[in-house]
């Protein structure tokens, strides 16, 4: 696939994001990242429609979406409302007008949605739709997912990056992320040895050597400093 992340916000000047008790830009690029990589691991083209400084960073981040043919574009963020303890929720938006390809638009922002709250244990805000900037300007399929209340204790106490990626991931892709085992980096270049004994003595060792002669295993002696 080829999907278009917008990691929602400026880092700085017009357009940064909100904060709570985190920071929503921060905890976009914290998540966005992560699901570049993601993607990008399991051989997926990304393109960052992210913009990190602008006086016009809407246009700026369509504009990057729109300059190639986008299977998907995603623009990550998190809520904000007033400070509470409590649990608020994950919602997903896709463009409230009329648009061809909406109904499968909104099974793909279902998926994102459905992963979000089975895996984080969001309270469930539903699919919505609304008149977003980036979701109506943007000419591929989109979504825009709020990923929790940052000014929500309970919602951000359930903030992992890692999983919040890899259930964005299984949303867009439709197939579940795994991360690649952790085999030796080098394997090709490890050789192993079987080792039957250690002695104090030569002539203790000579005989162990003896010993595995006549079972009908050739052995090598090799001697190490104390
Ligand atoms: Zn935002």
């Amino acid at each position: 696939m080829i999907v278009g992340i917008d990691m929602g916000h400026t880092l700085s000047g017009v357009g940064t994001g909100a904060n709570g008790f985190v920071s929503e830009t921060q905890k976009n690029r914290e998540v966005g990242n992560r699901l570049m990589a993601m993607l990008k691991e399991k051989g997926h083209t990304v393109i960052n429609c992210s913009v990190d400084k602008s006086t016009n960073d809407l246009a700026d981040r369509v504009r990057k979406a729109n300059a190639q043919k986008l299977d998907i574009f995603i623009s990550l963020h998190l809520n904000a409302f007033k400070t509470t303890e409590n649990p608020m929720g994950v919602e997903t938006y896709i463009f409230n007008g009329a648009y061809n390809g909406k109904e499968a638009n909104r099974t793909k922002a279902q998926a994102i949605q459905s992963a979000l709250v089975k895996d984080i244990g969001w309270i469930d805000r539903k699919v919505k739709e609304a008149n977003y900037y980036v979701l109506r300007e943007t000419v591929a399929p989109a979504v825009l997912v709020e990923l929790g209340f940052c000014d929500s204790r309970a919602d951000m106490n359930k903030w992992n990056t890692e999983k919040i990626a890899a259930a964005l991931f299984r949303g867009i892709t439709g197939t579940a992320y795994s991360a690649p085992a952790s085999a030796p980096a080098a394997s090709g270049n490890i050789y192993y040895r079987v080792c039957v004994g250690s002695f104090n003595s030569r002539e203790n060792a000579v005989a162990q050597q003896e010993k595995l002669k006549k079972a009908g295993f050739d052995s090598f002696l090799v001697a190490f400093e104390k």
